[in-house]
């Protein structure tokens, strides 16, 4: 399919305007991302309807704790990433295209949606596990086909999505799960091959849009794992987005072409505590943590949702999204 989102050039050359990366694209060449391909002057969407995966999930897997809670939600995948992070947990399917991949399976959108809408408990659909945003045809697609029947639409996404994308997904998108890989430029630069700025001014977008935004820092050993990197990034959260923005900080492992040691327990629990002085709600991912698993009021700390696992069980009595201690309205779209 022909892509959306880009500017032919002289020669066959092509610029594609989808991320800030802004591609130029040689005839017989694809952009970073690896999915968008110049076809003698043609820019091809070589990943349109697409997937590598689809599954239902519970929502808290995305992860999104205060967006229908216990609820489930179909949720798709494909190949590719406009960003090569060193230890991408992913890099089996963001770190490729689609050639020689037979096990990608073609899915209409309508297909899609009824999945979605005959799922019992299911609220719509989730883009993610690679980088959804760079499959915008698809997408936006299926997005709407999913707004028509009143179902949700959720993105994953590592943010880095130029000003037009974002404006198209800000129509269709109800809530986003945004990477923040590092609070500094280096970093970015450095170990994903993007920058930081991009990323932040859409989160603000997001939020700005009324959008549900929950944030995800992956804590990696020795490259953003600084204290003082991490209060930053909490105290910037808190006066751009908020202080009742959610943020997972989550536990990484060695994967791809990283093998610093898995982040500590002991520096895990030790962030969520500093994060936990400025924000209201502070979780922990990918290790067991009880306490860093719940929602609690942010006023009179009673526990609002129990996690155990994806096991998930709502205080009855704060349904209406108000503490039925304290009265304090809790941020919980459902
Ligand atoms: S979406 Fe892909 S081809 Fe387009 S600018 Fe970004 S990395 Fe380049």
């Amino acid at each position: 399919m022909e892509a959306k989102y880009y500017q032919s050039l002289p020669d066959g050359k092509v610029r594609c305007t989808l991320c800030p990366h802004e591609c130029i694209i040689k005839p017989g060449k694809s952009g970073i991302c690896r999915i968008r391909h110049n076809s003698n002057g043609v820019l091809i969407a070589e990943s349109y309807q697409l997937y590598s995966a689809l599954h239902f999930d519970p929502v808290e897997k995305k992860p999104l704790y205060h967006f229908y809670p216990g609820k489930e939600i179909l949720s798709l995948g494909s190949v590719g990433c406009n960003l090569h992070c060193n230890w991408c947990q992913n890099y089996d399917i963001s770190q490729k295209g689609v050639e020689n991949d037979d096990k990608l399976t073609h899915m209409l959108p309508e297909t899609l949606v009824k999945m979605a809408r005959i799922q019992k408990n299911s609220i719509g659909i989730a883009y993610t596990y690679n980088e959804p945003s760079i499959s915008i045809e698809s997408v936006i697609e299926t997005a709407r086909l999913c707004k028509e029947n009143g179902l949700k639409n959720v993105m994953v996404t590592n943010g880095y999505i130029g000003e037009q994308a974002m404006t198209d997904y800000l129509e269709l998108i109800d809530a986003f799960n945004i990477d923040v890989k590092a609070f500094r430029e280096d970093i970015y630069q450095k170990y994903t091959g993007s920058k930081l700025e991009h990323v932040l001014k859409n989160i603000i977008l997001a939020k700005k849009a009324g959008k549900h935004v929950e944030l995800t820092y992956l804590v990696v050993t020795d490259i953003n794992d600084k204290l003082e990197q991490f209060i930053e990034l909490v105290n910037w959260i808190a006066n751009e987005t908020g202080k009742d923005t959610v943020l997972h900080i989550s536990r990484y492992f060695p994967r791809y072409k990283l093998d610093n040691a898995p982040t500590s327990a002991i520096k895990l629990q030790l962030l969520a505590e500093k994060a936990l002085e400025t924000l209201d709600f502070v979780y922990l991912g990918n290790i067991y943590s009880g306490e860093f698993s719940n929602t609690r009021c942010p006023t009179c700390k009673s526990t609002l949702v129990t996690r155990k696992g994806y096991s998930v069980t709502i205080n009855d009595d704060c349904k209406s999204g108000i503490c039925p201690e304290c009265k304090t309205k809790i941020f919980i779209d459902d």
